[in-house]
């Protein structure tokens, strides 16, 4: 392949992409949970249309698919690319102003709305392979979104410069971008007949050349805690607390399987919300193993700790609900290798 004429579209891409507010909703019930991640999924259908690409479509899930289609008569497994357009709802995603720092010097990285925020060379190692090259951030005051929308503007440039070049030759490629991944949903209502695709390559990594061929398996779970409430001024002997209740059960939350002190293939529980009052708690966690019996010991661990904690009070109840979020791609891999 000749580069070396091929005017790159990607961060031209990757900007007008990053502008577009498609924050995801954990507290939504729909799909998409937020309706303007539509707009970025219509832009590229418009794009992808314009590159010639005619079966481009955005379905009302908010899925968008696509074929660059096979120019060879070789029989080729059909594969896909895939990435997801949502960003994290752990921090806003609206006027986003992408910065292209050029020709990066290896100085740590201010950010020019909030000077406070700073990106350090030396605690990131990544940045010392990127000297010389063009870095893209925020501007210190949202989220940038590079997760995924570099992933996107990756396929849209491959996909631009496959269409534009017929003499590399081939299978069918389906084109796939996913709403709310960020919030364990991304895969929901994939349509994975009409997808058509054998194998599928997701563009959501972290460093050039870097490939992953297994993930965590991911549940989530919710659990809600009722008290018994009174009067304060009564309460002796009757208030049971549900935030009390609640502090319990994490505070048991056993202290060597959590993000913080784990690493690699270690196991993890994890709360990521907490909220409500004296008579009513709920608690989100999610729980992350590289191998399905051990998420699933996890679970019960949590259980038996909320069982533990709940027990000495008896006017309390809760209710433990558990969501499958995602498997570990490598069990079916592991059984689908030829
Ligand atoms: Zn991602």
């Amino acid at each position: 392949m000749n580069f070396s004429t091929y005017p790159f579209t990607v961060t031209d891409r990757f900007v007008r992409y990053a502008k577009i507010d498609t924050q995801s909703n954990p507290n939504s019930p729909t799909c998409p949970s937020t309706e303007k991640q539509k707009d970025l999924s219509r832009l590229l259908v418009e794009e992808l249309k314009a590159m010639g690409i005619t079966d481009a479509e955005l379905d009302t899930h908010g899925y968008v698919y696509a074929t660059i289609p096979a120019n060879t008569s070789k029989q080729v497994p059909v594969i896909c690319f895939c990435s997801h357009v949502d960003t994290s709802p752990d921090c806003s995603g609206t006027n986003v102003k992408p910065i292209i720092h050029q020709s990066y010097n290896g100085k740590d990285i201010i950010l020019p709305n909030d000077t406070t925020q700073i990106i350090h060379f030396d605690e990131h190692p990544a940045l010392a392979a990127q000297i010389g090259n063009d870095i893209v951030t925020a501007d210190g005051t949202t989220l940038l979104g590079a997760d995924n929308k570099a992933g996107v503007a990756e396929i849209m440039d491959a996909a631009n410069y496959l269409m534009t070049h017929p003499e590399i030759k081939h299978g069918a490629i389906r084109i796939l971008f996913t709403p709310d991944e960020e919030i364990g949903r991304g895969t929901d209502k994939v349509d994975v007949k009409k997808l058509g695709a054998q194998l599928a390559y997701t563009m959501d990594g972290e460093t050039l050349g870097h490939i992953e061929n297994e993930t965590f398996s991911a549940d989530g779970v919710s659990i809600t805690i009722q008290g018994f409430p009174t009067h304060p001024g009564f309460a002796k002997n009757k208030m049971q607390h549900a935030i009390k209740v609640a502090s319990e059960i994490i505070n048991g939350l056993p202290k060597d399987k959590t993000p913080e002190t784990t690493e690699n293939k270690q196991p993890f529980i994890h709360p990521t919300s907490i909220q409500g009052g004296l008579e009513q708690v709920e608690l989100k966690f999610i729980i992350r193993a590289f191998d399905t019996p051990t998420l699933l010991a996890l679970e019960e661990e949590l259980r038996q700790i909320c069982i533990a904690v709940l027990t000495p009070y008896d006017k309390c109840t809760y209710t433990f609900k558990i969501t499958e979020q995602y498997r570990n791609m490598r069990e079916v891999l592991d059984t689908s290798r030829t």
